[in-house]
């Protein structure tokens, strides 16, 4: 199965990845948490991508795409693949159709005014997991036993760009792909098994 995960920042695109990928074993390829990687690593793209995504702006589209048409080259992407975060632009996404051809785009939407709650409220852990201060509360992370942390691009500032960057340049791909014939619209207003088990019954 190859699948692409769309939704505002907040829609919990990270969580439903996670559950996605353990049920139908498939790699999880989350451009943020590998942009994130680099920055912990201070590795060169890590250094240059650091101030825009702190800022809450969109990372350019070569370096993304460069990123992903990488990862989807390895062995472990042969039989599929969920992409979590990317496209997040026109551009993108047909840079991957010329690439790759995605089979479901499972759009999680989420009312606009939950999306800050949601984003304020998170914490996260290097490997991955997210948590949330009162839906999903932990000192620490139940997969991997580390320290939670917030993201440095959860403050207000920052998510208000976020915000502003998904309206303009991620929305528009909603259309984009309803006429390639393979949006699937998922409620993402409601508990994370949920929202699972509403995206399980159209992959199953
Ligand atoms: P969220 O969906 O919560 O905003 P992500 O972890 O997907 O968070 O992305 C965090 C940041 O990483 C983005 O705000 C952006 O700066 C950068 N980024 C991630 N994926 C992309 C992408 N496909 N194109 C451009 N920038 C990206
Ligand atoms: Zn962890």
């Amino acid at each position: 199965m190859k699948i692409i995960l769309l939704g505002a920042p907040g829609a919990g695109k990270g969580t439903q990845a996670t559950k996605i990928c353990e049920k139908y074993n498939l790699p999880h390829i989350s451009t943020g948490d590998i942009l994130r990687d680099n920055i912990r690593r201070g590795t060169p793209l890590g250094q240059q991508a650091k101030a825009i995504i702190d800022r809450g702006e969109l990372v350019p589209d070569e370096v993304v795409v460069a990123i992903v048409k990488d990862r989807l080259s390895l062995d472990d992407c042969k039989s599929g693949w969920l992409l979590d975060g990317f496209p997040r632009t026109i551009a993108q996404a047909k840079a991957l159709d010329s690439f790759e051809k995605a089979e479901y785009a499972i759009n999680i939407t989420i009312p606009f005014e939950k999306l800050l709650y949601r984003i304020t409220g998170r914490r996260m852990c290097e490997c991955g997991e997210s948590y949330h201060v009162s839906t999903h509360p932990s000192p620490t992370c139940d997969k991997c036993g580390k320290t939670l942390y917030i993201r440095a691009d959860d403050n207000e500032e920052s998510v208000a760009n976020r915000l502003k960057a998904y309206e303009q340049s991620t929305a528009p791909l909603v259309d984009y792909y309803a006429e390639a014939g393979i949006l699937k619209n998922v409620d993402g207003d409601s508990t994370v098994d949920g929202v699972f088990e509403i995206i399980s019954e159209i992959l199953d």
